[in-house]
């Protein structure tokens, strides 16, 4: 069953940190609300995408108004969100990326990995002097988070399944923007505190540690996936306080393995 399936990385990395979340969102389907930080991400999202359609400031700023206007975001997200688009603009058009073109925004990616079927989405696909790179977004509030995705299995995967789909000549750009800092001082923090792009050319021992991550995980949890036995919850504090799943966490129990 586990060959049989298509995984996507979001499925494997949710499997990965708590059985039970992946049960509740991947499986039952439950439906969840999104944290205020997941929609302020995804708002920012649309509005990169916009800048990078049409290399326009008030492009971005109408994603952020549509936002706004569907109450997916607050007033003081969307102040803060189109003063960050405003140094996101300025970083990219002196930055590193300043004469690469974009030839796709959401890319799906799809592939064999370790024996199975994995799927993924990038953010973008943007062509530089020498090579195509998709392109990795995150919002986050510290740069932590950036500097640990060269060691998480993301890199591998989305490599191994661009180059399936255009060739060896890719790479991968990481890019970080920080949400974390509001603050409207421009002599103190400058575009490039906010912007963090990082490149990851393509290496046979990322693809390899990817691979070795996916067969872990589905080893781990193969009772679990094929319906032998109730999944696990990871009950980790650290965890569990981003959970959307929290109240029907413990009710789930043991019935899930009749589905
Ligand atoms: S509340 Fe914690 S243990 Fe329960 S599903 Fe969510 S992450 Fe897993």
């Amino acid at each position: 069953m586990i060959e049989a399936q298509s995984w996507s990385f979001s499925a494997l990395s949710t499997l990965a940190t708590c059985e039970r979340k992946w049960h509740m969102r991947y499986r039952a389907g439950l439906e969840e609300e999104p944290t205020s930080a997941q929609a302020l991400g995804t708002a920012l999202h649309a509005a990169m995408q916009a800048w990078w359609d049409h290399r326009s400031v008030p492009a971005a700023e109408a994603a952020l108004d549509q936002a706004l206007e569907a109450g997916h975001i607050d007033p003081g997200q969307h102040a803060d969100a189109c003063w960050l688009i405003g140094r996101y603009a300025r970083y990219h058009l002196t930055g590193p990326l300043r004469d690469f073109r974009v030839v796709e925004q959401e890319a799906d990616l799809e592939g064999t990995l370790a024996g199975v079927r994995i799927r993924g989405r990038v953010d973008a696909v943007l062509e530089g002097k020498d090579r195509l790179w998709v392109v990795e977004r995150k919002t986050g509030k510290s740069w932590p988070e950036a500097l640990k995705t060269p060691i998480s299995a993301q890199p591998g995967i989305y490599l191994a399944l661009a180059r399936e789909r255009w060739g060896p000549d890719v790479g991968l750009i990481n890019e970080h923007v920080r949400t974390y800092r509001w603050i409207r001082d421009e002599h103190k923090h400058p575009p490039h505190d906010s912007v963090y792009v990082a490149f990851e050319p393509f290496d046979a021992s990322l693809v390899q540690r990817a691979e070795a991550w996916i067969r872990l995980v589905l080893e781990r949890a193969q009772d679990a996936v094929e319906g032998q036995r109730a999944t696990v919850p990871v009950l980790n504090p650290w965890v569990c306080r981003s959970c959307p799943y929290q109240e029907q966490c413990l009710d789930a129990d043991l019935e899930e393995v009749e589905l």
